[in-house]
């Protein structure tokens, strides 16, 4: 954490913030942590860890296919979504096969391809936040792009892109642009996911991960979704054994009755004060559904950050595209009373 200027992390597993350090509202993490049930399931399977327990993967896969409705074979498990974001930059951009992304979205694909001397267009989001479905499906003809990237909810906005703007993507795009929808932040909102594309096409990718509503950033667990000819495809990059931690603590959050719904509740009861807090005093931000919020600063949205880090609380920065905004994590209701304070004590 150094590079964020945190000086002392908590031996204790919670964040620094619940010990009186900076507040962080930085990475889109769950304010929470992993549920009560997921913690304890970790702790116990670490004494039979000694094993490979290839099992439990079987098992963690079967019951993800089976609540979302998709075929098995259609499912794998990655440690973190990361990992076969990756994948699919090395797989599918290159100098000859571009990537489309939104402008901001998350950076990570747009940053692997460039490295690897692809075209990457960058195509701003509609000012409701919404992916510009219909200039991307332009961007990725223009470019002959080998993979589209939609982020919904996008991050760093939170913000949607509806079913029917997704329908026409598919519809539209270039035959060979595969389409990587990235739900990290699904849970937290009111859409429905894509995932049961999956079934019906082989060109769409739908990605999840067990770090955001979940609480497990640091246990490392995410899922791709696709056609078993995509996943092969993912998966000829190499193995990908999991630790039993995340397996364990993975599966006890997909059994755990009412866990989505209650985090999915608070999230979005703190945000929505938030965003009505920061109304009030004229500081409007894009429509969000996840667990994030981009707000409209009214001034250099880096230097904003800099001055909220001084008072004790840790935000995201600016983009290019928007220099006077910042993206803000919804924490607790406590952590967001300590931003409202520095927001205040920063904006007079
Ligand atoms: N996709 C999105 C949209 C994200 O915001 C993040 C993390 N910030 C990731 C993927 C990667 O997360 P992880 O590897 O922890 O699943």
């Amino acid at each position: 954490l150094s590079g964020l200027g945190v000086s002392t992390v908590s031996a204790s597993p919670l964040r620094a913030s619940a010990v009186g350090g900076p507040v962080l509202l930085n990475f889109n993490e769950c304010p929470y942590g992993p549920a009560p049930v997921a913690q304890a399931a970790a702790r116990e399977i670490v004494a039979g860890s000694g094993r490979y327990l290839f099992a439990l993967a079987g098992e963690l896969r079967d019951l993800f296919a089976t609540q979302e409705g998709i075929g098995k074979d259609h499912v794998r498990l990655y440690p973190g979504s990361s990992e076969p974001l990756n994948r699919a930059a090395i797989l599918w951009t290159s100098a000859s096969a571009g990537l489309v992304v939104a402008d901001p979205t998350f950076e990570a694909l747009g940053d692997l391809a460039t490295a690897r001397g692809a075209t990457v267009a960058k195509v701003p989001l509609r000012e409701d936040g919404a992916h510009d479905v219909r200039a991307m499906a332009a961007a990725a003809a223009r470019i002959n792009a080998g993979l589209l990237y939609l982020c919904n909810p996008n991050n760093p906005t939170g913000s949607i892109t509806p079913a029917d703007d997704i329908a026409w993507l598919l519809a539209n795009k270039p035959r060979q642009t595969r389409v990587l929808v990235d739900e990290a932040y699904l849970q937290y909102s009111e859409q429905r996911s894509v995932i049961g594309q999956v079934m019906q096409r082989d060109d769409v990718i739908v990605l999840r991960t067990f770090s955001k509503l979940y609480g497990m950033a640091g246990l490392r667990l995410g899922v791709a979704a696709a056609h078993p000819d995509r996943l092969r495809e993912l998966a000829s990059l190499g193995d990908n054994p999991l630790p039993v931690t995340a397996l364990a603590a993975g599966l006890a959050s997909l059994r755990a009755p009412g866990l989505v719904a209650q985090r999915k509740a608070e999230n979005a009861q703190v945000r929505q004060a938030t965003v009505a807090w920061l109304a009030a005093r004229g500081f409007s931000c894009v429509p969000t559904e996840a667990n994030c919020f981009v707000v409209d600063v009214k001034r250099d949205g880096s230097a904003f950050a800099a001055a909220m880090a001084e008072h004790g609380v840790v935000i995201g920065r600016s983009w290019p595209i928007w220099p006077q905004r910042v993206r803000v994590t919804v924490g607790t209701a406590a952590e967001m009373a300590r931003f409202g304070d520095a927001f205040a004590a920063i904006t007079g």
